[in-house]
């Protein structure tokens, strides 16, 4: 009865907390965003062994890998979500990538087991994996139980409680949009981490963790040992393995932005230029702009499925996605309004015989009209 009840509580809080369609930030300099997230923090030390704390292996080991991408891959912003010894909501965390509108969330994590002789590397995506159900669940539970520390974690997880097992079933419902880019980004990392750093391998798996739910992005979570191991603790907190779990995180990041960048190429634009249908029209023609982005994405992109007439053209070396197609103004200001509620820079602009000019220009030549 009471398990009944606890799932359609957690139903009925699910249609409140299907993931929030962030506006994807307008990416103006068009740099690929990576959101690194070190597990726990603060008052939340996470797993323990003697005096070692996974919060500060996952920072360690997080930083390290930052710092690589940054002074390597140029054309990657890397935001974290702590860079210091601070406590941090795991819905805070989310939130911080879905407000960057990143493009891809790795949250790094260290594993601890009852048995002293359990070791291994692992990674996680959202999901639930039907052999291994229970194995995962723990896992998941035990960090989904930092929300304990968070004052009012009712408010922000509604229908998920870190102490029922039963909880876990919301995740069975969940559709991830990402899964296959996320299940790529896994594949790699626990590649590197195997290959690179020599990790004994306990594979990717699917699990319930509350911090990938709440992000809109592909998104994965990194175990990177044991800290219940004496001798995976004692590698972890070591520099060597500071340096060789950092730089195996950083070349699985290297090979998804190679991936990435090979889908890109492969993708085809929607449509060349802009203004084809302002080229012999006797009137400006008004459209949105809501997005700037490097190169151009996927026809199957979700992005271009939201508005009509949604095409781009490119402007110093910058592809620039516009919706709409209009000659009122007025309407063209409506369809901004509109279009602010997911995009909140999104704003006019205008064509004429194939050109763009200014809001202003166009509101002349159509007054002469
Ligand atoms: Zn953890």
């Amino acid at each position: 009865m009471n398990r009944i009840r606890t799932i359609i509580r957690i139903i009925a809080a699910l249609s409140l907390l299907m993931p929030c369609t962030t506006a994807d930030a307008v990416d103006k300099d068009g740099k690929f965003i990576l959101v690194i997230d070190p597990g726990h923090g603060g008052k939340d030390p996470g797993a323990v062994n003697g005096k070692s704390q996974e919060k500060t292996i996952n920072l360690n080991i997080a930083l390290k890998m930052g710092k690589l991408i940054e002074d390597n891959c140029s054309n990657v912003k890397v935001i974290y979500t702590r860079k210091t010894d601070v406590f941090v909501e795991l819905y805070k965390r989310a939130d911080i990538a879905n407000k960057a509108g990143a493009d891809m969330f790795i949250s790094v994590h260290t594993n601890s087991a009852k048995s002293k002789s359990a070791n291994g590397a692992e990674t996680y995506l959202l999901g639930v994996e039907e052999n291994r159900a229970s194995a995962n669940l723990n896992a998941a539970l035990e960090e989904n139980k930092a929300i304990l520390l968070e004052n009012d974690y009712e408010a922000h997880y509604e229908g998920y409680d870190p102490n029922s097992p039963e909880s876990m079933i919301i995740f069975q419902f969940m559709q991830n949009e990402y899964q296959k880019e996320s299940l790529k980004m896994a594949t790699m990392t626990q590649n590197r981490m195997t290959g690179n750093a020599k990790r004994p391998d306990r594979g990717v798996h699917q699990a319930g963790y509350l911090v990938l739910w709440k992000s809109t992005m592909p998104s994965i979570l990194i175990e990177l040992g044991f800290i219940s191991n004496d001798n995976e603790c004692k590698y972890l907190t070591s520099q060597k393995g500071i340096d060789e779990m950092g730089k195996s995180l950083y070349l699985a990041f290297k090979d998804y932005l190679d991936y990435y960048n090979s889908q890109l190429e492969k993708a085809v634009p929607v449509s060349q230029a802009i203004g084809n249908k302002g080229q012999d029209d006797e009137l400006p023609v008004y459209k949105v702009q809501f997005m700037s982005i490097r190169k151009p994405l996927g026809q199957n992109d979700k992005r271009l499925k939201d508005y009509e007439s949604v095409s781009y053209y490119t402007e110093d070396g910058v592809c620039k996605y516009t919706c709409g197609d209009t000659t009122d103004y007025e309407a063209a200001l409506n369809a901004k309004k509109e279009v602010q509620k997911k995009y909140k820079d999104a704003f006019v602009i205008a064509v004429y015989k194939g050109r763009k000019i200014s809001v202003k220009q166009a509101r002349e030549i159509a007054s002469k009209k």
